[in-house]
């Protein structure tokens, strides 16, 4: 799907970009910002497409027709005209920035309007970003330079004042969910699910589900059903089996935040779980539960994500939380 179509969700952005076209007034840099996988790059991509398409049926300006050889070019990278920096490694270098410059001080190649796109400007090192500040400042003739980043004040100012910000949101739920079933063939269930935990992020939601996301949800949420259950030997080697890769630790947090919250909204407002496909399961842990284990195992919950940012052990730290969520069934107060 080429052009702007191909993004969901950011009505916003997009009137934004059709009408600079529809105007003929491209400014010399645009800053996108927003969290990862919103489809930041995808609009920079669409706009290089709209400023260049030579196919489009009606003229319109902002119209892509995807066939013609502009739009194919730029759609595959191979434009040169379509010039794209991302980090190498951790940094944008001052190198990476310098060719740019001296690509762009020449003339355009074929394009009418020439793009150059910025992925992750917030990771240009001082010097990068005031080499990149200075092209702002003498902008190339026929160039527009499109620069992402999760947000203005990870930039510096002077760069941010030359650009024309256009803020990019988190893809709501639904939207999400229907792109990941219609898309990339998620079922509806896990689509769902995904969309529920993916913060409003297409990116995290592919990655959640290359990881094997939801066999290790069931898996851990069958844990914390069955918790009071649970001798303190398997507590301690469920501890040792969920500290094992730390990474992972910060996001199953959330998925044990995601199940107390689940279990408090269950008796009032069920339609509002968001593991709908545990909806029994989450019932009849919210019928079971004494008073006070929702604060208490959201205190835990709280308590561990703070050791693991603190860069506490992991192993402890887990210990403590798979304790406490057992305590907590069992005392009411476990922490
Ligand atoms: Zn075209």
């Amino acid at each position: 799907m080429p052009g702007f179509d191909a993004i969901i969700d950011q009505e916003r952005p997009i009137r934004i970009l059709t009408s600079l076209l529809t105007t003929r007034s491209i400014p010399h840099g645009i800053l996108f910002t927003g969290i990862e996988g919103v489809g930041k790059r995808t609009a920079a991509t669409a706009f290089a497409m709209a400023c260049n398409c030579t196919g489009s049926s009606d003229g319109e300006p902002g119209a892509t027709c995807g066939n013609c050889t502009a739009c194919r070019k730029i759609a595959t990278d191979r434009h040169p005209d379509v010039l794209r920096v991302s980090p190498s490694g951790l940094q944008i270098k001052i190198e990476q920035v310098r060719s740019l410059c001296q690509v762009l001080a020449m003339k355009p190649y074929e394009a009418r309007f020439r793009v150059a796109i910025i992925a992750d400007a917030h990771r240009m090192n001082p010097a990068a970003g005031n080499a990149l500040l200075k092209m702002l400042e003498e902008p190339p003739d026929r160039t527009v330079l499109i620069l992402t980043a999760p947000q203005t004040a990870d930039l510096l100012p002077t760069i941010v004042s030359r650009c024309q910000h256009i803020r990019f949101k988190p893809i709501a739920r639904h939207h999400l969910a229907a792109m990941l079933a219609t898309a990339y063939g998620f079922s509806p269930a896990d689509a769902q699910l995904t969309a529920a935990l993916a913060n409003g992020s297409v990116t995290r939601a592919l990655a959640m589900q290359r990881s094997g996301w939801i066999q290790r949800r069931n898996w851990i949420l069958s844990q914390l059903a069955e918790r009071d259950r649970l001798s303190v030997t398997s507590l301690l080697a469920l501890a040792e089996k969920t500290s094992q890769v730390k990474e992972d630790i910060p996001e199953m947090l959330d998925l044990m935040a995601t199940w107390v919250r689940d279990v408090a909204v269950a008796r009032y407002c069920p339609d509002r779980i968001i593991h709908q496909d545990l909806k029994r399961s989450i019932l009849a842990a919210s019928q079971s539960i004494e008073p006070g284990f929702l604060d208490n195992a959201g205190r835990a919950i709280a308590a561990a994500r703070r050791r693991i940012r603190a860069n506490a052990n992991p192993r402890m730290t887990m210990e403590a939380l798979w304790l406490s969520m057992a305590a907590a069934r069992q005392t009411g107060a476990g922490v």
